[in-house]
């Protein structure tokens, strides 16, 4: 399987390029740029044999199994519909597009073309959040009464680009945050939020755009979640805990990229650490993806996913601007 990568951004460099290498399903033959100057280096300083500047050269190189897009929001839509109507399977970064209906678009036409598309949400693939949700399923904790997540956390200097400062490419914690936050709650519960109410700040990272956001969205089991998103914090550690009728399970630095934190169950009989596996996030993510193109199982996260993930988060906004409580739309997905 070869992989041409759209976007030569920090996430494909950091963890994704080399994710691709370690899981061995494939390999990097492309990376597109706007810039050919910055295709062309960054082709050169990952090893990758063609920097490219023109989408279609690289979608008409019928080498090329599957795309991985990581570029800025505004760009995935006309992307990956691209992509698609080319035949290649994608990975997309989240959030999947601007609008939940473009996003319900482009999980519909990779359907009806008969290819895999996926959603980077890598939390689903830790194995502290896997040992929690074995713990749930288990009964650990009774029935789920209440769930918290604890996001709020400090933007790196490398990143304090067009995230704080650029509404029309997708910037705002709510797009980058609360779109993993949802997924990862709708991973734990099984379940789809009603609706939300939120309020969301600006504490001056972001220029025109809210850099912190508090939400609160109830579930059709009766269930309620509370959330917590930020740039701006930067000593508080990131947690996420639910709370049943017979136990709650609290664990802290699980909302990271890193395989980390520490899981603690508490029921009547005590409390203990619950082990996890420390693999890499992203090789899972995209052995499964692999799996799921050669016809077997479906990735972690799939389109419809990325479609309700961004659903979630577009409620979050709507509820923020107008201090209603507000339905999520789930754009017929
Ligand atoms: P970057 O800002 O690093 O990259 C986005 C685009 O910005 C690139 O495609 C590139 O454009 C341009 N760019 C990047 N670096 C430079 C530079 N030095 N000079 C000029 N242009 C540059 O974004 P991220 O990697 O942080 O995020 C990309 C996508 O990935 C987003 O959708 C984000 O939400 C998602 N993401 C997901 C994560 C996850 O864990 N699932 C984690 C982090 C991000 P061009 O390609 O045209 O050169």
């Amino acid at each position: 399987m070869k992989w041409g990568l759209i976007g030569a951004s920090t996430i494909a460099a950091e963890h994704m390029i080399g994710a691709f290498r370690a899981v061995e399903c494939g390999e990097v033959v492309s990376v597109l740029s706007s810039s050919p100057d910055r295709a062309a280096s960054y082709a050169a300083g990952h090893r990758v044999a063609h920097g490219l500047s023109d989408l279609d050269a690289l979608l008409g190189d019928d080498q090329i199994d599957a795309v991985y897009i990581s570029t800025t929001n505004e760009k995935h839509f006309p992307q990956a519909m691209a992509a698609i109507a080319a035949g290649k399977h994608v990975l997309c970064e989240k959030p999947l597009a601007m609008h939940v209906a473009d996003a319900a678009k482009m999980v519909r036409a990779a359907e009806e073309a008969g290819l895999v598309f996926a959603t980077n949400h890598h939390l689903r693939n830790a194995g502290s959040h896997l040992a929690i949700r074995e713990a749930v399923q288990a009964g650990r904790i009774g029935d789920v009464l209440s769930l918290r997540v604890f996001h709020a956390v400090y933007l790196p200097p490398h990143l304090q680009g067009w995230r704080l400062d650029n509404p029309g490419a997708g910037g705002g914690v709510i797009p980058d945050i609360v779109v993993h936050d949802a997924d990862t709650v709708r991973f734990h519960l099984g379940e789809d939020p009603v609706d939300v109410v939120a309020i969301a700040t600006s504490a001056g990272m972001g220029q025109g755009v809210e850099d912190s956001v508090m939400s609160v969205w109830s579930m059709p089991s009766g269930a309620t979640v509370m959330t917590h998103e930020s740039f701006t914090h930067r000593f508080a550690k990131s947690g996420f805990e639910i709370h049943g009728t017979e136990g709650s399970i609290v664990a802290r630095n699980v909302m990271t990229q890193q395989p980390v934190g520490e899981i603690i169950l508490t029921t009547e009989a005590g409390t203990e650490a619950l082990s996890f596996s420390t693999h890499n996030l992203y090789h899972r993510a995209i052995g499964l993806f692999c799996d799921a193109v050669n016809g077997q199982g479906r990735p972690s996260a799939d389109g419809a996913d990325g479609v309700k993930s961004l659903a979630v988060a577009a409620a979050v906004t709507k509820a923020a601007e107008t201090g209603q409580r507000t339905a999520v739309d789930y754009g017929g997905i």
